[in-house]
């Protein structure tokens, strides 16, 4: 995981300047493949939208936990866990190119310092637009947490629905993918574990809106 979470920093900056007027080209070629006409009224603009929505989609490579925390960290003797329950997300499976959505359950154990509550979902966003998995952004939340605030313990839990499981294949359109990533307290307390567990879970089935 330490090398794979390497990778994608490394990878950081590379979509900060996507080339629109390329990829608006690599759209249009796609549609022609689709056996689409391009120039037909409804997908004239197309290729632009799909290049914008893209780049705004994918924009967390461009950014870093520290850089969307800032300031937001205070000096604070709070020694209990601190939780963010059902933290909506939207992200894009790197398999297929297709959504997939749910809720983050995040929770830490402030050691001297707590970071300002409306961070949180802003971190949860830095790894969620760009191409991912959900293991994957599930242990990069947790590591980014742990890098800004040094906690006594980070969980992480993420529930779910990747659309290509849902609109293709096998088309499973009620199950749920839940992973978690459990740091410190988390990962050595069976107690403090628990207790997040709980807290993550007890809100029963996620929506699906
Ligand atoms: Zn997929």
């Amino acid at each position: 995981m330490a090398t794979q979470l390497l990778r994608d920093t490394a990878f950081n900056k590379s979509t900060a300047s996507l080339p629109t007027a390329e990829f608006e080209k690599l759209v249009r070629r796609e549609l022609e493949l689709l056996g689409e006409d391009p120039d037909r009224e409804g997908l004239a603009r197309t290729p632009a939208r799909v290049a914008s929505a893209l780049k705004w989609l994918t924009q967390g490579y461009a950014s870093s936990a520290e850089e969307v925390v800032g300031e937001g960290i205070f000096e604070e003797e709070h020694d209990n866990m601190i939780m963010v329950r059902d933290i909506e997300l939207y992200s894009m499976c790197e398999h297929h190119m297709l959504p997939f959505f749910g809720k983050a359950h995040i929770a830490y154990i402030p050691n001297g310092k707590i970071v300002g509550l409306s961070k949180i979902p802003r971190i949860v966003d830095v790894y969620s637009r760009r191409l991912q998995v959900q293991e994957r952004l599930t242990e990069q939340i947790a590591e980014g947490l742990c890098g800004v605030l040094n906690p006594l313990g980070v969980g992480v839990v993420i529930e779910a629905y990747h659309l290509c499981m849902m609109m293709r294949g096998v088309q499973k359109q009620n199950s749920k993918t839940i992973t978690s990533a459990l740091r410190g307290a988390f990962r050595e307390d069976p107690k403090t574990r628990d207790e997040f567990l709980r807290l993550a879970h007890s809100s029963g089935a996620v929506s699906r809106y």
